[in-house]
């Protein structure tokens, strides 16, 4: 066990912490300062490192802008299932790839947030489908793992994924799925993210995933500004609250807070090339 161990937020959205409808528009740099409290409180945590998540062709351009600004930050681009429908998401996704070249020089290390959502109504899947594939390519094409979103459609996400199995790697963001649809994917090489849900009472479903994967198969996200942990609840979220997920999956696996830290560091840098 090293003690230079440290926790790693692979998803949140900082920009969805700025006050005000900013998802809309480019992100002013004196916004993007204005986030230092937030990075600063999750560096207190151990959290050293952030993946901001890019949900539509604005917002990852603006996940881009906030991880040129913090050493600790780096940014994902893509187009979100619930961002396909009502936006002309080809040439969004086509401005994004041009930017994938040079995805080192942008901080770019994950395609996404996609996948499929028939939760959110009303939906085209049909539209979903081809957008989620676009994005599976991509993550071929460019060799960088894929967030893959999935509410109410897991027949449907498994489907998609059958045909990359072995091909492309990356995380089931925020899992809510069943033990075998976890068992399914990890067989094709992609792992679970974690969140909050997993301190609310209600959630034995996820408590009992969790305890039957192995530890290596799991990383750690908060999603931020969204599902903060069971005692902030209706309260924004922020990267600094992943040690309560943390301390939940130590007490679920029967391990220290270090096994867990550790553990799910090296399987983020690993399935981030962060090293
Ligand atoms: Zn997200």
């Amino acid at each position: 066990m090293t003690s230079s161990s440290f926790l790693i937020d692979t998803h949140a959205h900082l920009n969805m912490l700025i006050p005000g409808k900013v998802r809309d528009r480019e992100i002013t740099n004196q916004e993007i300062r204005d986030l230092k409290n937030y990075v600063e409180n999750a560096r207190n945590a151990n959290v050293n490192l952030i993946i901001n998540v890019g949900t539509s062709y604005i917002e990852s351009i603006n996940s881009i802008a906030i991880a040129k600004e913090y050493n600790s930050i780096y940014a994902t681009v893509g187009i979100h299932p619930c961002d396909v429908d009502d936006a002309p998401w080809k040439d969004s996704l086509d401005q994004l790839a041009k930017l994938l070249p040079q995805a080192a020089e942008h901080k770019i290390v994950g395609i996404g947030e996609t996948g499929l959502d028939f939760y959110h109504k009303p939906f085209d899947a049909t539209i979903q489908k081809d957008a989620f594939a676009a994005h599976l390519d991509l993550s071929i094409q460019y060799n960088l793992p894929v967030v893959i979103h999935v509410r109410e459609a897991a027949d449907a996400t498994l489907d998609v994924l059958k045909s990359y199995a072995g091909k492309v790697r990356g995380v089931i963001h925020c899992f809510a799925q069943s033990y075998d649809f976890a068992k399914q994917v990890l067989d094709w090489g992609l792992v679970l993210g974690i969140d909050a849900p997993i301190t609310y009472p209600k959630n034995n479903l996820l408590r009992e995933v969790v305890e039957k994967v192995p530890l290596d198969s799991l990383i750690l996200e908060t999603d931020s500004p969204f599902l903060p942990p069971q005692k902030f609840r209706g309260k924004k979220n922020e990267p600094a609250h992943l040690t309560y997920v943390v301390d939940e999956i130590a007490r679920i696996k029967q391990c220290s807070n270090e096994k867990v830290i550790e553990t799910t560091m090296n399987a983020t840098l690993n399935l981030f090339s962060l090293v």
